[in-house]
């Protein structure tokens, strides 16, 4: 089979999908979604089923039910068309202790068919990218944590993808390492589709330009950030407690947050406005704050 060039219109179509691993355990339970260019930040506490759809974008799992489409290519009968334009970056990324950055460049560039003369420039800009320029030459083995979940991000950009999977990309990564993936991937953003998945709200927020929340297997909102922190405006309130009254607060109200404020206790929670504590305050929402609304509603 023969594919069309990826440009314009791409778009990845996910229809009705479910994941079983057993009769006990739905990973995905129906979910549909369409994902287009930009980034899509996917929210969900751990379990909520993000790897299991990553898995499922990137064609190493099949559905029990559902259908995948992109750019109106079916990828569960035909795989290729996109791993021909993915770049995949896994939770349990392995990598090989005894190679350099650069060997394991080369090796992962062998492996997905990418070579050619520009393959040492595109190595030397991926490993700027991603700060590792100065290391390269180190054996893997002797990388930190936040080194080697780099050197993840960078085999994921080797052949040029079209479509880019990230699996808790910023697990290990200190704030001057995510800034730096943000901007790698902004870049790339113009004419990729990319998702990546996250179980705290702060990394989403910063580098998506959508989001989709996810719960038990299930899709609960998706959309762009001021849309979703909309659906928790007017639910979001704070208080000033006695130390003593929290706890009992606490039994009556979701509490997001809680701050010492000299001999009290500053409050953030979420209550429907008629039953708001008196003397709260309305305060305006957050995606954290939002977050927490929504899948508070649908647990
Ligand atoms: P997330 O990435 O949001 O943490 P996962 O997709 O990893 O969620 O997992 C969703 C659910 O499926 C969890 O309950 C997890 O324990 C279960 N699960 C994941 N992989 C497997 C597997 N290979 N076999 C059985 N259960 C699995």
């Amino acid at each position: 089979m023969s594919y069309p060039p990826y440009n314009f219109h791409m778009a990845l179509e996910i229809t009705n999908l479910t994941k079983q691993y057993s009769t006990q355990k739905t990973a995905l339970n129906n979910y549909s979604i369409t994902i287009n260019k930009g980034i899509l930040g996917l929210l969900g506490p751990n379990g909520a089923g993000k790897s299991t759809l990553m898995k499922l974008i990137a064609t190493i799992s099949k559905p029990t039910q559902g259908t995948l489409f992109l750019d109106g290519t079916d990828i569960v009968q035909h795989p290729d068309a996109i791993r021909r334009v993915l770049g995949y970056l896994p939770q349990d990324f392995g990598v090989y202790p005894n190679l350099n950055a650069y060997e394991f460049l080369e090796y992962i560039a062998a492996m997905k068919g990418v070579g050619g003369t520009g393959l040492r420039k595109r190595i030397d800009v991926l490993l700027e990218g991603v700060n590792l320029t100065a290391d390269a030459k180190r054996p893997i083995g002797t990388y930190s944590g936040g080194m080697k979940q780099r050197i993840g991000i960078a085999q994921a950009l080797l052949n040029d993808p079209k479509v880019l999977i990230f699996d808790e990309p910023t697990v290990g990564l200190d704030p001057e390492e995510r800034m730096r993936f943000r901007q790698l991937i902004a870049d790339l953003a113009q004419d990729c589709i990319i998702i990546l998945s996250s179980h705290i709200v702060s990394d989403i927020e910063t580098i998506a330009d959508e989001v989709a929340i996810m719960q038990d297997g299930r899709l609960i909102t998706k959309g762009y950030q001021q849309d979703i922190i909309k659906q928790a405006d007017g639910q979001i309130f704070e208080i000033f407690l006695e130390n003593n009254s929290l706890t009992e607060f606490k039994n009556r109200y979701k509490v997001i947050d809680t701050a010492r404020q000299n001999d009290r206790i500053k409050v953030r929670y979420i209550s429907n406005d008629a039953h708001a504590a008196p003397s709260s305050t309305a305060v305006k929402a957050t995606l954290e704050d939002a977050y927490l609304f929504l899948t508070q509603n649908n647990a």
